[in-house]
């Protein structure tokens, strides 16, 4: 019977984790610092939801720990590239083996999986004694920036690193929709501590604000705490009532205006 984790020659899993280690490391850079410039640096129409500015400080903290972080998210993730490689993991190439239909049923698995992970870890790390050590640091940001999306204690980096490199061995995935995964995470990650509302006014009025979670969801759980756990959708937080919706007044005074 062959180990569900096969093993890999550890030269090519020492390059694998630098390799991954230097992508990480340059997507967070790109993703975050545009959306630090346009919105921090320019002057922009979208809605602040910071009551305060961030100090030069807390951004260097902030890109302290996420560099931190990009080297254990790459540890697991150079493991399944490499596991990848010697035909180890259920991620496949050919379009036509599962169906076209299959894509956006397995993208929303794995998100939606990856999700149901994070809110649950997520309120585990929120009982004061797992907090002080695991999920303290992520909280420094009350008013977060864009550059707090990997802004996480080692041990909650442990924790977030794993789930996504653990499912390619359970769950056949197509690599497109793997890398658009990993690329949701990075995104999602960002946006939702950016610390403006970058959505239109007419999605954060419509059906895409309550299902999605929005910075504006988000950055009540950096100001609040004991609310809005998730990371993508709003499900679990609705289903075990912890979740808090406050739209920014100008979202109720435009929807009155539009109404009328
Ligand atoms: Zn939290
Ligand atoms: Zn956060």
């Amino acid at each position: 019977m062959t180990s569900l984790f096969p093993r890999v020659p550890f030269n090519e899993f020492l390059i694998a984790v630098i390799g991954l280690y230097f992508i990480i490391v340059v997507r967070y850079f790109i993703i975050a610092g545009l959306f630090y410039w346009a919105l921090w640096k320019r002057k922009t129409k979208h809605i602040k939801l910071a009551t305060q500015d961030p100090s030069p400080k807390l951004v260097r903290s902030e890109i302290n720990w996420s560099m931190l972080t990009s080297i254990i998210f790459a540890i697991p993730g150079a493991y399944m590239i490499v596991a990848w490689e010697h035909g180890g993991t259920l991620i496949y190439n050919d379009v036509d083996k599962y169906g076209i239909l299959y894509l956006p049923v397995s993208a929303f698995l794995f998100m939606f999986i990856h999700d149901t992970y994070f809110y649950w870890t997520h309120r585990w790390m929120h009982k004061p004694k797992i907090f002080r050590v695991f999920h303290k640091v992520h909280h420094q940001s009350l008013n977060p920036t864009p550059w707090a999306a990997f802004s996480f204690h080692p041990t909650e980096g442990v924790v977030e690193a794993m789930i996504i490199p653990l499912l390619v061995f359970i769950i056949p995935v197509h690599i497109g929709v793997l890398l658009f995964a990993l690329t949701a995470m990075t995104f999602f990650g960002v946006v939702n501590h950016c610390g403006f509302e970058i959505y239109p006014k007419s999605w954060m009025q419509g059906a895409f604000a309550k299902i999605m979670i929005t910075p504006t969801h988000h950055s009540l759980h950096h100001k609040k705490f004991n609310s809005n756990y998730g990371l993508y959708f709003r499900f679990w937080d609705q289903w075990m009532g912890t979740d808090k919706w406050e739209p920014h007044p100008q979202f109720i005074a435009n929807s009155k205006a539009s109404s009328s």
